[in-house]
């Protein structure tokens, strides 16, 4: 990650980074021009979600991105997963049997 100084825009070096909750991080940074100096704090947090997690905690809940077509999301959300709907099928012909 890169990271540039407010104050002359050169790259800084991250010194330290701290998890400060689940969704933030604080890190350090000190800029590389020696005729600045700055060294400084920044929060790192997500904002936005481009692309769902494959494994997602229930703990988090970041906003979904504007470009996400919510309707198709959640007409694939209602999908069945793959397996789940064969082992459907297999109960429903066990019922049909006995
Ligand atoms: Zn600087």
């Amino acid at each position: 990650m890169r990271v540039r100084c407010p104050h002359c825009d050169d790259l800084t070096t991250i010194r330290k980074s701290i998890q400060l909750s689940e969704q933030c991080r604080e890190i350090t940074c000190h800029c590389h021009n020696s005729l600045c100096g700055h060294v400084f704090v920044c929060h790192i947090t997500p904002v936005r979600t481009l692309s769902l997690s494959a494994t997602p905690r229930k703990s988090i809940t970041i906003p979904l991105s504007d470009h996400i077509d919510r309707t198709q999301l959640s007409l694939q959300l209602d999908m069945p997963i793959k397996g789940e709907a064969h082992a459907h099928v297999r109960h429903a012909t066990h019922a049909n049997i006995a």
